[in-house]
């Protein structure tokens, strides 16, 4: 039996919201209502939904990087919200994220070797040559310069600091790669370009995405399967090609018909083959 890479089972996360008036109840907020799905090793899947419908409140849960109200977020057949921290810690070598604002996500006052090399260290465990000789080596892979190791973000333009991020998420080698509107902040000639090389990494690498998006046409590309999420719930799911031909909810024909080019979406790369996963 292979585990899934990932399943996220009944996640339910409120937020609080500040009192308004002193003998009233706290509002709150139900961002994310019951969402189950997995994630296959090889199988992208797209997160797709408008401003406020859960996408990112989905992302730093499945990242550890907060807690559930309730439900679960299993990786490799580990509970992430109950491990030990330093078994999260280590376990966050296979998990790694990239945001979508590659302005605000990158550190402004130190060099892209520190930058890149961040999940490394927090890693530890490797001496500086080291990680220098890793970070040269995913400069490579992203299309960017061994000489830029030194150099700052503010001198690189929107596309190549998203690369740099990419590189960053690509430096311990993980399984999956959270990129939340990766391509949101960037140009739409920019776009294109970021979302090939994410491709090719996949192939590369064996990478597995979980891609969010507002837009159908950024997920359609890289993902094998989209999840439609509406107002905290998963509305809908399925191959791209079948959200486009046959769409159930209503939801997802509004997200359909935003998509300007209407002609057949191409097919993605074939699946990976899922790698066992050691018990
Ligand atoms: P998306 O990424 O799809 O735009 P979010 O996950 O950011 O959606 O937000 C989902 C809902 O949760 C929204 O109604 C948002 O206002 C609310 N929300 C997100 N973060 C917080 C927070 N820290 N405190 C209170 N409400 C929040
Ligand atoms: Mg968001």
């Amino acid at each position: 039996m292979t585990e899934p890479l990932v399943r996220v089972q009944n996640l339910v996360r409120e937020y609080t919201l500040p009192r308004e008036k002193l003998f009233q109840p706290p509002g709150k907020v139900h961002a994310l209502n019951d969402v189950s799905f997995t994630i296959e090793a090889g199988r992208s899947l797209g997160i797709v939904g408008e401003s406020g419908s859960g996408k990112s409140t989905l992302a730093r849960l499945v990242m550890a990087l907060d807690t559930p109200t309730s439900g679960s977020v299993t990786m490799l057949g580990r509970d992430l919200h109950r491990l030990p921290r330093e078994e999260l810690r280590k376990a966050r070598r296979d998990f790694q994220m990239v945001f979508q604002d590659p302005y605000g996500s990158l550190d402004p006052r130190q060099t892209i070797e520190r930058i890149v090399t961040e999940p490394l260290a927090a890693q530890g465990g490797l001496t500086r040559a080291d990680m220098r000789k890793q970070a040269e080596d995913v400069l490579d892979s992203v299309g960017l310069r061994r000489n830029d190791l030194g150099k700052y973000p503010h001198e690189f333009s929107g596309g190549q600091r998203q690369r740099i991020a990419i590189a960053r998420a690509l430096i311990t080698r993980p399984r999956l790669i959270v990129a939340d509107e990766p391509v949101s902040a960037l140009d739409v000639s920019v776009q294109a370009q970021v979302l090939n090389l994410m491709q090719d990494l996949q192939t590369e690498f064996g990478i597995t995405y979980m891609l969010i998006s507002h837009d159908l046409a950024v997920v359609h590309h890289l993902c094998h399967d989209v999840a439609v999420l509406w107002q905290g719930r998963i509305v809908e799911q399925g191959p791209p090609q079948r959200l486009f031909t046959d769409a159930q909810h209503e939801y997802t024909r509004t997200l359909v018909a935003a998509v300007p080019n209407p002609e057949p979406p191409s097919v993605p790369a074939e699946p990976l083959a899922a790698r066992t996963v050691e018990p």
